[in-house]
């Protein structure tokens, strides 16, 4: 499977990492959907950035050389367009992620996948786009979900809860394993060393977090409803491996539904500014 392909490659982006003391933070602010757990972290944010920085850079490279790097120039201005209204709207949950260096990538892949790295370097596979046939609401939802898991730095959390385990981490792995269907591999690995509770909760946060944000941009936050039935839908028995990691797949509708209605009256008033 290529998620198990890149992090061996990755190897190189395996450090132990000296433990630093622990500190408590609070990524981001909570936002009307309230999210506002603290976090505790004892991996320096630049360890992660590097990681990332790196990884992007090959990741890049390779699909360069693969020529499935941005090849289809519509879809990546329908991905792009989606991003620029998205982005902004980080702010209300950490103003500096304004000057973070967004990138925005379509990968041409069968995948049903989609990511955004620590630092805002995302990339969407047409794979997701074709396959389940997303509507652009649909895809600021998994959008606005991949770059809540960058805005709330899961990946420092995992690593993080990786150092304090006294395990050799794979920050590489980590980084990958805040990704959706498509990087199962390095979720299991990661769900093994770990546990399930705080890869729910990571999911359960990204799944709110990114539901303001797309709301906030104008796209109607019901569809991270109808886009997770597709995902459904497509993966088949996959999901079945997938969901027994994540929240349940009616937890996660009706969690979507309620978040739905409470941001409701940002997206009317976003359509209404536009
Ligand atoms: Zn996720």
């Amino acid at each position: 499977m290529k998620t198990i392909v890149i992090a061996k490659r990755l190897v190189a982006t395996t450090i132990m990492l000296t433990l630093a003391s622990c500190e408590t933070v609070q990524t981001t602010q909570g936002g009307v959907v309230g999210v506002d757990r603290e976090q505790r972290m004892a991996v320096a944010p630049q360890v992660i950035e590097e990681a990332a920085r790196e990884q992007y850079t090959t990741l890049m490279a390779q699909e360069r050389q693969k020529g499935t790097l941005n090849r289809n120039s519509a879809q990546v201005q329908r991905v792009r367009a989606i991003a620029n209204r998205l982005i902004p709207q980080t702010a209300g949950f950490r103003p500096d992620a304004l000057r973070w260096a967004w990138e925005t990538n379509v990968l041409t892949s069968a995948e049903v996948n989609a990511w955004c790295m620590p630092g805002g370097k995302m990339a969407v596979y047409t794979g997701l786009i074709e396959k389940l046939h997303v509507t652009d609401d649909e895809l600021a939802a998994v959008m606005g979900h991949e770059i809540a898991h960058a805005l709330r730095e899961h990946a420092r959390e995992r690593a993080s809860e990786q150092a304090v385990a006294g395990s050799v981490i794979s920050v590489g792995a980590a980084i990958l394993g805040v990704g959706d269907l498509g990087q199962k591999g390095a979720e299991f690995a990661y769900m093994s060393l770990l546990g399930l509770p705080n890869s729910r909760r990571h999911e359960t946060e990204a799944d709110r977090v990114g539901i303001e944000l797309a709301a906030r941009a104008g796209y109607d936050p019901r569809a991270a409803i109808t886009l997770w039935q597709k995902m459904a839908q497509v993966s088949g028995g996959e999901t079945l491996k997938f969901l027994s990691t994540h929240p349940s797949h009616s937890e996660r509708l009706s969690d979507l539904t309620d978040y739905a209605q409470r941001v409701m009256p940002l997206y009317q008033q976003a359509k209404k500014s536009r």
